[in-house]
C-alpha cells in the first residue's frame, strides 16, 4: 500500500445510513430512494448556500485580490469582516444548523444530509459554526484534486521555490531577550527561541516569529517566557480523529446488500448515533487510472475510513469480508468548534504573529495558507510601518475604482 499514490474520489452518492450493531447490519434509512437522488439534493444544497446574496464563497475569494495588492490583516474576524462584513462575520456566532433553517432547509434534511458530511470533514455535528459548515459543503461539490507522488510534494516544493532554510527541530521556548547592538551602541530587542534538533537544545535569537502549529499543550508545547504582559495562553479543546487505510473486500451485507455484486458505492457517509464507530468511509485511488482501481468488480480496493477513535479488530470484520493491509494515524485533527467562536489574536506580542488563529474560523488548507500570506504581509507592514496597508475597510469598492 505504501507505493499508492491517493486521489480521494468524493463522490456524493452518500447512502445515509444508521448502524443496529446487534444485528451486524446497517440498515438504510431512507429504502429504496437512489442515490443519484442524493447527488441531485447535495448540489441544490450548495447552490443555495453559496449563492445567497451573494455567495459565501465568492465573498471570500476577495482575499485573493486583496493580497495580490498586499493589503493584511491584523485579526482573523478583521480578515473576515473586509471579505464579507458583518454577515459573514455572523456565521462564527450560529451553527450551520441555525443557518440553513434560516435559510429554509429541513431539519429532515440537516439531520441527513448536512451532519452527514459534517461528520466526515470535522468529526463532528451541524453544532459546528456557520463558516466552517460552509467551507465542508463547499467540499462536497467536486474538483478535488491531489498531487502524484502525494500531497506533500506542495510544501516541499513552495520550500524549494522560496530558497528557504529549513532546520528541523522542536520549539521548546521563546524568550523576550534585550541585546547590545554591537559598535553603534544602543540596544535591540529580540526573540530568544530554544529547540531541540537531533544532537542537543539550540538556543538563537530572531527578529520576527510565526507560529503555524496550533497552540494547544498537546500539539504545539511552545513556552512563552518572560513576556510582559504575558503571551495568552490557548486551552480551546482540539478533536481527536483517526484515518484508517484498510486494503480489502468490503462486507456489503453489512451495508445492506444481499448481493454484494450490486455495491457500487464509493463513498458511505453515516447519520449521528451513539452506536456507529465511523464517520464515513470513502474510497481512494492511485492518481493515474483512478477509475480502474476504484472499479467493485475488480477485488479488493483501498477505502479510508474516519472514526473518533481507533478501529477494534471485531470493527473491522464488521466492515470487511477480508483485508490484507491496514494504516491507522491518529491526529489532533481540528478544534471542537462550539459557536460563538472567539477567535485567537494572530499578533500574540510586537513581532510574534500566530498563523493558525484561523483555523477557529474553519480548518482547511486553504483558509491556512490565506492566514500564512496574511501574516507574512503584516509582518513586512508592521516591521516598515507601512500602516495604510493594514486593516484597510472598503477594499472591495476601493480596488474596484481607485486602484
Ligand atoms: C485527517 C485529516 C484530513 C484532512 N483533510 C483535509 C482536506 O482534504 N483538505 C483540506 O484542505 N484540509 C484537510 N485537513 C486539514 C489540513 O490538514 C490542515 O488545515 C492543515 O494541515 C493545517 O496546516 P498547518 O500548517 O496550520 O498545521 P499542520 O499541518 O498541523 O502543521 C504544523 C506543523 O508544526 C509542527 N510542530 C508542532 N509543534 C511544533 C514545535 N513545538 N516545534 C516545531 N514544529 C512543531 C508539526 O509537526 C507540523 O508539522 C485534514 C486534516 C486532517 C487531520
Amino acid at each position: 500500500m505504501s507505493n499508492f499514490h491517493f486521489v480521494v474520489e468524493i463522490i456524493l452518492a452518500a447512502v445515509t445510513i444508521y448502524s443496529n450493531i446487534s444485528s451486524k447490519s446497517f440498515d438504510s434509512l431512507l429504502g429504496n430512494i437512489s442515490n443519484s437522488l442524493f447527488l441531485t439534493s447535495i448540489e441544490n444544497l450548495n447552490f443555495n448556500i453559496f449563492c445567497i446574496s451573494p455567495c459565501i464563497l465568492d465573498k471570500f475569494m476577495r482575499i485573493y485580490q486583496y493580497q495580490a495588492h498586499d493589503f493584511a490583516f491584523s485579526s482573523s474576524e478583521g480578515l473576515l469582516h473586509a471579505l464579507g462584513g458583518a454577515e459573514l462575520l455572523q456565521l462564527l456566532n450560529q451553527t450551520i444548523e441555525e443557518s440553513l433553517q434560516k435559510s429554509g432547509f429541513s431539519q429532515k434534511y440537516i439531520n441527513e444530509i448536512v451532519t452527514s458530511v459534517m461528520r466526515v470533514f470535522f468529526g463532528q455535528s451541524a453544532g459546528i459554526n456557520g463558516f466552517v459548515g460552509a467551507i465542508s459543503l463547499a467540499g462536497t461539490s467536486g474538483g478535488i484534486w491531489a498531487v502524484e507522488g502525494g500531497n506533500k510534494r506542495v510544501c516541499t516544493g513552495l520550500l524549494h521555490a522560496s530558497k528557504a532554510q529549513l532546520i528541523s527541530g522542536t520549539v521548546i521556548s521563546i524568550e523576550e531577550k534585550t541585546q547590545q547592538k554591537g559598535h553603534s551602541g544602543g540596544t535591540v530587542n529580540l526573540y530568544e527561541v530554544t529547540y531541540s534538533s537531533t544532537s542537543a537544545l539550540v538556543k538563537e535569537a530572531y527578529n520576527v516569529i510565526l507560529i503555524a502549529a496550533p497552540l494547544n499543550s498537546k500539539i504545539a508545547n511552545i513556552t512563552f517566557l518572560n513576556f510582559n504582559p504575558p503571551v495568552p495562553e490557548f486551552s480551546n479543546p482540539y478533536k481527536q480523529a483517526v484515518v484508517t487505510f484498510v486494503h480489502g473486500r468490503i462486507n456489503a451485507s453489512f451495508f445492506g446488500y444481499q448481493d454484494p455484486s450490486q455495491f457500487q458505492l464509493n463513498s458511505i457517509f453515516t447519520m449521528e448515533n451513539p452506536k456507529l464507530f465511523i464517520y464515513g468511509m470513502v474510497t481512494v485511488s492511485p492518481v493515474q487510472n483512478g477509475k480502474a482501481a476504484l472499479n467493485p468488480l475488480l477485488g479488493p480496493r483501498v477505502w479510508k475510513i474516519f472514526s473518533s477513535q481507533p478501529l477494534a479488530k471485531e470493527q473491522m470484520n464488521f466492515l470487511f469480508l477480508s483485508y490484507d493491509s491496514t494504516k491507522a494515524k491518529t491526529w489532533l485533527a481540528y478544534p471542537h468548534y462550539s459557536p460563538p467562536e472567539k477567535l485567537p489574536p494572530i499578533i500574540l506580542h510586537s513581532r510574534i504573529y500566530y498563523l493558525n488563529s484561523i483555523e477557529w474560523a474553519a480548518s482547511d488548507m486553504e483558509r491556512s495558507t490565506v492566514s500564512a500570506k496574511n501574516a507574512a504581509l503584516l509582518a513586512y507592514h508592521r516591521w516598515y510601518e507601512k500602516m495604510d496597508m493594514i486593516d484597510q475597510e472598503d477594499l472591495h469598492k476601493r480596488l474596484k475604482t481607485e486602484l
